[in-house]
């Protein structure tokens, strides 16, 4: 029982050590002092009371000194024995005595003993007298009797005061006890368990709950604030505080939340906008692109009907100056194709890409029958026309033949309108010979100088004379028309030749308008092939061929063109007609316009395809004023297996229907590219817009694809998605277009996972890709140079 109360006092005095360390702290603290006070009070105690029993023992020996003494004396005297251990026990008699002893000096028998004495006399254990024999004055003498030892009882004595300690040290160390659990109470009540309270309390707050106010439960109000109200006081304060702080800063949130919400609306209707700029802009770009493609139809075929119909006049037998006449309007009439095809280009990639084609020329050829088509006007208008060409020129030269001829048309044309009854002199000469214009002296090139009589002009507008929409004045407007382009277009071609452009004039004396451009001479006869070689003898099997053309003068030239040659044609105005046709017979060749009333040639084509009728393995072959690698890639998608730009020239023609029926082809060598280049699509780039307008496609391309690997990688970094897919499918239509297929379908691929979502690094994709269209750009140049 005794054992089981002890173990569960100690367990619930380790219990509250845990629970309220502080306060047993306290209480150890203040039980160790209190014990050790105990202990030295209780010492204190102890010493008097020794000291009181000393006194007694002093005053003990007194009396027996003042009571027994003389007996003892008087006994020893009488050698009385009997008296002797008489007094002796009346000593004995005495409180703390013993044992009591009395040696007498005359007595033989010994000592006289009552009690039992110690063998030792320790000092204070007891007290010995002597005794002096006493004369009859009662003077006491020297002379010795004896000695009488009174031994004291020190065990009692000392058991005494055990005992009394004893008795004090456990009355002060109850009291000390007592006390302690009373102070413990008192800290208890007055201080833990408010700091208990408050330390669950400060508990909630941490948890969030600030809503109540911090209020002791059982703290006695005083009227008088003491240091437990001072910490609650302190901690409401800081509660008011933190609900404060929270409330500030939920304002602030609010606050951000609304900004953030305007700069969410703000980024949405600015994307809205700028969506909405960027689609008006694709609009316009696909309006632009429209419209060039309409312009081009609408312009090319006319030209295709004229140059059509001269090649057939030059076929027939013509006296020999109408020969010549019909030369020089072929020739114009492609010069005007090519600068209408270098401004198409020019237009369409808007970057300044447009280059004249370089072609080898003859000087003589090109300026005469450029004068020649002005010979009509000149005769007209009264004037001259003289040429003087440097005998010190070389006979052919390399260079941009066609923006040369429409240079020198726009002069000479100037020159003639505003020259009545005057001279117009054209003069050529090499640029090392030309006296005026010495910065030249020095290049290979030649400079032209177009020299009139007409009515000249002033100073004032000679300094803006070569800006658009610029002319002298509304009186010559009135009086000779024109729109002020032309010395722009012109200056713009002497600029893109690499050349300058300058005039010289004296109002009503003339001008003189100078230009010079840098020409190869092409000192090797065999080198410079004049006009295209017609291959007139070589001639195809008659075929029957099914034309879907519905220009009237296109259809004319081609069906005589086709007829000359032995073929049997078919026409089908529009589209509907050629399917109904192909329906009913078979065809050795497809020639299909794509710019169709109605169905389109694009429609015609997949309908023949797909339809698997009669003429779903006939070749067809698209004729378009509209090349664009874009387009071309469409009729191929189609499946027209060859394009031919339009106006087309009749040894290309033949040259497809070649390749078409007889499986040769445009010598391309197809087995380099065979996985990388799609190369069909290339073969048709190649009979549509020739090597080296192709060449500058593919540079271009290639220009645009090192821009836009750098700006995916550039992506990549910023983890932009949204961009990433964005460029990869703009480059993806690019290397469509110019037949780049593994390029494309590598970026299809980023295209896909970009727009998939889930960011992933597509480094090592772009590093591949790089590789590849590297790879590409070589086996290109490869397969543009075998061509
Ligand atoms: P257009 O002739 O179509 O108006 P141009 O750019 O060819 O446009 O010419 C711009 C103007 O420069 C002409 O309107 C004319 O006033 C002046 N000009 C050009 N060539 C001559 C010339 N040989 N003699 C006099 N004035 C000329």
């Amino acid at each position: 029982m005794n054992r089981w109360s002890g173990r569960t006092l100690f367990s619930s005095l380790v219990r509250y050590k845990q629970n309220r360390p502080l306060a047993y702290r306290i209480f150890i603290k203040l039980l160790a002092l209190s014990l050790l006070l105990a202990l030295i009070s209780t010492s204190i105690q102890v010493y008097n009371e020794y000291r009181r029993e000393r006194d007694s023992m002093q005053q003990q020996t007194d009396f027996i000194t003042s009571s027994h003494i003389e007996g003892i004396r008087k006994g020893l005297w009488d050698l009385d024995s009997e008296q002797l251990l008489l007094q002796l026990k009346g000593i004995m008699n005495f409180s703390n005595v013993n044992a009591v002893t009395l040696r007498s000096v005359d007595w033989s028998d010994g000592d006289i003993v009552v009690g039992t004495p110690p063998d030792t006399l320790e000092e204070g254990y007891g007290t010995t007298f002597s005794i002096y024999y006493v004369d009859r004055e009662g003077q006491e003498t020297d002379r010795l009797l004896g000695e009488l030892t009174v031994y004291h009882d020190m065990a009692a004595i000392q058991s005494r005061l055990l005992r009394s300690a004893l008795e004090i040290a456990l009355f002060q160390s109850g009291l000390v006890l007592i006390n302690g659990l009373v102070l413990l109470l008192i800290v208890h009540l007055m201080v833990t368990r408010h700091l208990e309270y408050m330390a669950s309390y400060t508990r909630t707050i941490g948890a969030g709950n600030l809503k109540l106010k911090l209020v002791l439960p059982h703290k006695a109000r005083t009227g008088q604030e003491d240091e437990i109200d001072a910490v609650v006081n302190a901690m409401n304060e800081m509660r008011e505080a933190i609900l404060a702080d929270i409330k500030q800063k939920d304002r602030i949130e609010e606050e951000l939340r609304f900004h953030r919400d305007q700069l969410q609306e703000q980024v949405r209707r600015r994307t809205q906008r700028l969506q909405g700029a960027k689609e008006a802009a694709e609009e316009a770009n696909v309006a632009k692109s429209q419209f060039l493609a309409t312009m081009s139809h609408e312009i090319k075929t006319p030209l295709n009907g004229i140059l059509g119909m001269v090649e057939l006049l030059q076929r027939a037998p013509q006296p020999e100056d109408s020969r010549e006449k019909l030369a020089a309007i072929y020739q114009s009439g492609e010069a005007l194709l090519e600068i209408l095809n270098g401004l198409l280009d020019y237009a369409r990639l808007e970057e300044g890409m447009y280059s004249p084609e370089i072609l080898p020329f003859s000087m003589q050829d090109l300026v005469n029958s450029t004068c020649l088509l002005f010979s009509a006007q000149a005769q007209e208008q009264d004037t001259q026309v003289r040429v003087n060409i440097s005998p010190e020129l070389d006979d052919y030269y390399q260079g941009g033949a066609g923006a040369l001829r429409q240079i020198l048309s726009n002069l000479v044309s100037n020159a003639i309108k505003f020259t009545e009854k005057g001279v117009v002199t054209i003069s050529v000469i090499p640029a090392k010979d030309d006296p005026v214009h010495s910065d030249h002296n020095q290049n290979e090139g030649v400079v032209f100088e177009i020299e009139d009589t007409g009515i000249g002009i002033s100073e004032v507008f000679q300094a803006q004379i070569f800006e658009r929409f610029s002319q002298a004045d509304e009186s010559i407007t009135r009086r000779f028309g024109g729109t002020g382009l032309g010395l722009a277009i012109t200056a713009q071609l002497v600029h893109l030749l690499g050349g300058e452009i300058g005039v010289e004039s004296e109002e009503g004396h003339g001008s003189v308008f100078w230009f010079y451009v840098p020409l190869t001479a092409m000192r090797d006869r065999h080198q410079a092939p004049l006009v295209p070689p017609v291959e007139a003898n070589e001639t195809l099997a008659p075929m029957s061929i099914l034309l879907v053309e519905d220009t009237p003068i296109n259809q004319a030239v081609t069906i005589e063109l086709l007829q000359q040659d032995g073929h049997r044609v078919r026409l089908a105005k529009d589209g509907l007609e050629a399917l109904k046709l192909t329906a009913e017979t078979r065809f050795e060749l497809i020639l299909l316009d794509i710019h169709l009333p109605g169905m389109s040639g694009l429609d015609v084509a997949q309908e023949i395809r797909g339809g698997g009728g009669l003429n779903a393995e006939t070749p067809i072959v698209a004729l378009t004023a509209n090349v664009q690698p874009s387009n071309v890639k469409k009729c191929h998608d189609a499946g027209i297996w060859a394009v031919i730009p339009k106006p087309f020239s009749r040894e290309l023609l033949h040259q497809v229907m070649r390749a078409q029926t007889h499986g040769s082809d445009i010598a391309v060598a197809p087995e380099v590219g065979q996985d990388l280049l799609d190369m069909t699509l290339i073969r048709s780039h190649l009979t549509a817009l020739g090597k080296q307008r192709l060449s500058k496609l593919v540079t271009s391309f290639s220009q645009a694809l090192q821009r836009g690997l750098m700006e995916l990688r550039e992506m990549n970094q910023e983890r932009d998605d949204y961009e990433l897919a964005e460029i990869a499918h703009r480059l993806a239509g690019d290397a469509d277009a110019v037949g780049a297929q593994q390029v494309a379908q590598a970026l299809r691929e980023i295209e896909q996972q970009a727009s998939a979502g889930e960011h992933r690094d597509y480094l090592a994709d772009l590093d591949a890709l790089e590789t590849l269209y590297q790879k590409t750009v070589t086996v290109y140049g490869q397969v543009l140079e075998d061509a």
